[in-house]
């Protein structure tokens, strides 16, 4: 088995060492390989994405990634900034289907911005489609409006689209996850003015028509965003187009107290994937020893899990995770009263130990 592994730019570099030793502690034979990506990598190579990263990415079985950019890069030209490097990995590698699981844990129910009996026991999942939508469609630009009441004013314009093969494949990915779990599915769509989310709406439909078993409910995205914070516990798993899934996702994160609990994973047909944690790379607090590595540790599981094939060694982790924070251990992002505040380091550590 061969892990790409990809720390990146800012807490990247810290979060992604301590997933290292969790994967090392548990004595399985991998070859992991590391190599520049984003900032640093541009830095080195001139490039986000240098072709040695990329091919590397191409032929491991899995990829471990930190997190990509700072506020230094933000002049340059847009294809070279160190976030272009995601959606080229993305883009390269046809990583379609975004797994990102909110899940509060008991003991951080207290770090949370709602009411604890709203979000004890959250365990919810949001598959976000991750390669079409506004972000990738065209034409996009800038140009003169060639109509309209401000005709010949500077406008830019962006392009919202979906084909059916898209639609389709997400659907089949969000139906079968929810198989696994209550067999609830909410579709979250914006189909009463959006023309590509009445497509996106039918087209679910008609794969639901396979899995009679699972429940499906719709839901126009903005009483998704507010029923996500009134009673977050009515999800299971959550299924969505690429904008809306960004910024539903980063909601449901806060629910669980921190982003810096939160792993995801994005998956190819395949079922290759580069795992990654929510979070970006938090320039504020890079180098000072106090990210969160959690994130990371758990995507490190949902990579055993999904692309390795390895589902008891993700178990372990899991169950490592939770045992840390029983024994209250916590980083500054979820540290509350009458608990052990820890750096980064320590808190990786603490985990490589609670896997004994
Ligand atoms: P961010 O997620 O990096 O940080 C938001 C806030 O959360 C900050 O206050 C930060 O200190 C905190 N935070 C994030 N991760 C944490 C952790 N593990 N432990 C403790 N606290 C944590 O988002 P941002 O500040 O908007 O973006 C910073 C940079 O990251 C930007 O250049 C952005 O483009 C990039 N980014 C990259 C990715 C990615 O690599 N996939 C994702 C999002 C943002």
């Amino acid at each position: 088995m061969k892990i790409a592994v990809l720390p990146g730019d800012g807490i990247g570099t810290e979060i992604v060492a301590e997933a290292v030793k969790v994967l090392r502690a548990l004595g399985l034979k991998f070859e992991m390989e590391e190599a520049l990506v984003g900032g640093t990598a541009y830095d080195a190579h001139g490039h986000p994405l240098p072709q040695s990263t990329l091919k590397l990415a191409q032929q491991a079985d899995a990829i471990l990634f930190g997190a990509v950019g700072d506020w230094k890069y933000d002049q340059l030209d847009r294809p070279l900034r160190p976030e272009q490097a995601i959606l080229g990995l993305r883009k390269n590698l046809g990583l379609f289907a975004n797994f990102r699981p909110a899940i509060c844990y008991e003991q951080l129910v207290g770090a949370s911005s709602l009411k604890p009996e709203l979000v004890s026991g959250l365990d919810i999942l949001i598959i976000r489609e991750l390669t079409g939508d506004i972000y990738f469609g065209q034409p996009r630009g800038r140009r003169s409006a060639p109509d309209g009441a401000f005709a010949g004013a500077e406008e830019a314009f962006d392009t919202m689209r979906y084909t059916r093969p898209e639609i389709e494949r997400i659907a089949h990915v969000a139906f079968q996850a929810a198989r696994k779990r209550t067999k609830k599915v909410t579709s979250v769509d914006k189909a009463n003015v959006l023309e590509t989310f009445q497509l996106w709406k039918d087209v679910v439909t008609e794969v639901h028509a396979q899995y009679p078993d699972v429940e499906l409910q719709h839901m126009y995205v903005d009483n998704a965003a507010m029923q996500l914070v009134k009673a977050p516990k009515s999800f299971d798993v959550i299924v969505t187009g690429n904008m809306f899934g960004d910024i539903l996702s980063d909601e449901a994160s806060m629910l669980t107290g921190s982003i810096g609990m939160l792993p995801s994973a994005s998956l190819n047909s395949d079922n290759r994937g580069l795992y990654e944690p929510s979070h970006g790379s938090a320039p504020d607090i890079a180098g000072k020893g106090v990210a969160n590595p959690l994130a990371t540790i758990l995507s490190a599981a949902m990579m055993l899990r999904f692309s390795l094939n390895q589902a008891e060694a993700a178990d372990r982790i899991e169950a490592a995770v939770k045992k840390v924070l029983a024994q209250g251990l916590r980083t500054p992002d979820i540290y509350g009263e009458g608990t052990t505040r820890v750096g980064t380091r320590e808190m990786g550590e603490a985990v490589v130990r609670a896997l004994e």
